[in-house]
């Protein structure tokens, strides 16, 4: 074990803040470097699931044939700006590569091993926090219009399945009295009971934000821009507002990672899956349960705030400004979901978010040091399942800079495995 050491956290996301809470746990000395409010990232909007059966990887085997039919259909869950094509090329090339048979089966058994004790990873930082109230286990219900629908499903269930995932099935009367908000045209129901879910993404970053700070952690309100090494050693952080002494360094700054990855010669193929949410405050109809479109491929998860339809995939870069009709393509999908919905909703009773998925074409993070210096640890690129991997990240981080063995093998999230 090393001394207590000055450990620099990149980014106030989920990931972020788990990882420094958990550095923290060890007697480090920790600061986050956070140019916007914590958790007002991808962790904002996100469908709060935390859910432990999460491994499938996006890229499966076929995947790649519906694209086509996907970005016909305005309403489809796919959509990507033509300007961007050029540039997101290479990215779509490695995650055609990553969907094999044999790779999705490795995939799944490193994603179980990170996603897997997500709930028992979370429950002492929220117990500490003072946030366990925004924690629920409720399950996770994946829903089917159909049994051919569900049957074109059936590797992924066999990989949550060979993964230890204990599943409930319910056929159409069962399902109905599970959820009976849900359409009659749903006729198969698969849950998953291991899995939770947060009532409120941000009010449970804040909340882990203010026990950070209370254990005497510190937020310096900054952009990193790189690191300085003395050798292989960290010095410090360079931030835009000058440079941060450090003698560990971990980046969490999500979609926003490549650059500083960069600077430490690690390029890594992070790409941004734009997804979005819509809310209904005070709906008429809510599942008990967050429930899954597994064809429709959104979520609608009952909040504190209302009800939130999240999900769909835009590829269109960082920069670009939101297509807010991505959104509201989501309010009718979950109409159709949950029929005693109004057909019609006030404009203030509706709010729309657009947040940035950090995704990596095999859907596993970047998990480990950097190749420049064992003082850098990267932990980012959590794609579509980063609420539910942050506890485990920060977990394994404290246990790589507090100089103990990782508990779970690493390989498969190296930062140069794609070269
Ligand atoms: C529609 C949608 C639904 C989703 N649903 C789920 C779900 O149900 N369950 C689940 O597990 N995951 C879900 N996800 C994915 C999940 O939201 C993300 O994987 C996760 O929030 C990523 O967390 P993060 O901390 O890595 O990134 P972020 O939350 O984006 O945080 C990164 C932070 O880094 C900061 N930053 C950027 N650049 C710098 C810099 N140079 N220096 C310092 N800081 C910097 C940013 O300001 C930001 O605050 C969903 C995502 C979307 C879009």
């Amino acid at each position: 074990m090393t001394e207590a050491r000055r450990v620099g956290v990149i980014g106030a996301g989920m990931v972020g803040v788990c990882v420094a809470s958990y550095l923290q746990r060890d007697g480090h000395s920790v600061f986050l470097i956070e140019p916007g409010n914590p958790g007002e990232g991808a962790s904002f909007g996100n469908a709060g699931a935390f859910n432990a059966s999460s491994v499938t990887p996006i890229a499966m085997p076929g995947v790649i044939k519906n694209v086509p039919k996907w970005l016909r259909d305005p309403l489809g869950p796919l959509s990507l700006r033509w300007s961007y094509l050029p540039a997101v090329l290479p990215y779509l090339y490695r995650f055609w590569r990553a969907g094999t048979v044999e790779k999705v089966h490795a995939q799944a058994r490193a994603l179980r091993a990170l996603v897997g004790p997500t709930l028992q990873m979370l429950r002492p930082l929220v117990e500490d926090a003072g946030a366990a109230d925004l924690v629920e286990q409720r399950g996770h219900l994946y829903v089917y219009r159909s049994a051919e629908a569900l049957a074109k499903d059936g590797l992924a269930w066999a990989l949550r399945r060979a993964n230890g995932v204990v599943v409930d099935a319910f056929d159409a009367d069962e399902l109905r009295q599970l959820e009976p908000a849900l359409s009659r045209d749903y006729v198969r129901g698969l849950l998953v009971r291991e899995n939770g879910h947060t009532s409120n993404p941000l009010g449970l970053v804040t909340r882990l934000v203010d026990e950070f700070r209370r254990r005497g952690g510190e937020i310096v309100r900054a952009r990193a821009l790189g690191f300085r090494l003395d050798g292989p050693r960290l010095t410090a952080i360079r931030t835009d507002t000058g440079d941060r002494a450090a003698d560990a360094a971990v980046v969490c700054a999500g979609a926003w990672s490549k650059p500083l990855a960069h600077t430490l010669g690690d390029h890594v193929p992070l790409e941004t899956e734009r997804g979005y949410h819509l809310m209904i405050s005070d709906p008429e109809a809510m599942p008990r349960i967050p429930t899954a479109d597994a064809d429709g491929k959104f979520v609608a998860t009952p909040m504190a705030l209302g009800l939130r339809f999240a999900g769909t995939v835009e590829l269109a870069g960082l920069a670009a400004p939101p297509d807010w009709r991505r959104a509201h393509i989501l309010l009718e999908q979950g109409r159709r979901m949950l029929p005693g919905l109004a057909a019609h909703h006030p404009a203030e009773r509706i709010s729309v978010w657009m947040g940035h998925r950090p995704s990596l074409p095999d859907s596993l993070p970047v998990l480990g040091p950097a190749r420049a210096s064992p003082d850098v640890i990267y932990a980012f690129g959590h794609g579509h399942v980063g609420m539910t991997a942050a506890p485990m990240t920060g977990r394994i981080v404290a246990d790589l800079v507090t100089g103990r063995k990782s508990p779970i093998d690493l390989a498969p999230f190296a930062a140069d495995r794609f070269r």
